[in-house]
């Protein structure tokens, strides 16, 4: 008998210090906005301080932090 995998998720793999975290954990996601908010979650119980400093981030300083990490998303090969 076959298993037949249907998972189509393209999970991807960043690290911590390529989100702009100081260490070189693996973050994952489906989406770059599940990933952001691993980052995120990740960030709150590593690194309380950036954490604390990326929720006092204007609208404008958080667009660009997404944009730049959407370009990064695009640019990482599927890890799965
Ligand atoms: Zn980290």
């Amino acid at each position: 008998m076959k298993l037949i995998s249907i998972n189509n998720k393209r999970m991807k793999k960043m690290t911590c210090a390529q989100m702009g975290g100081p260490c070189d954990h693996d973050i994952t996601g489906n989406t770059p906005e599940e990933m952001a908010a691993n980052g995120m979650k990740h960030l709150q119980e590593t690194h309380p301080d950036i954490a604390a400093k990326m929720q006092t981030m204007s609208k404008e300083e958080n667009d660009k932090w997404m944009a730049d990490f959407k370009a990064k998303w695009d640019a990482t090969p599927d890890s799965m």
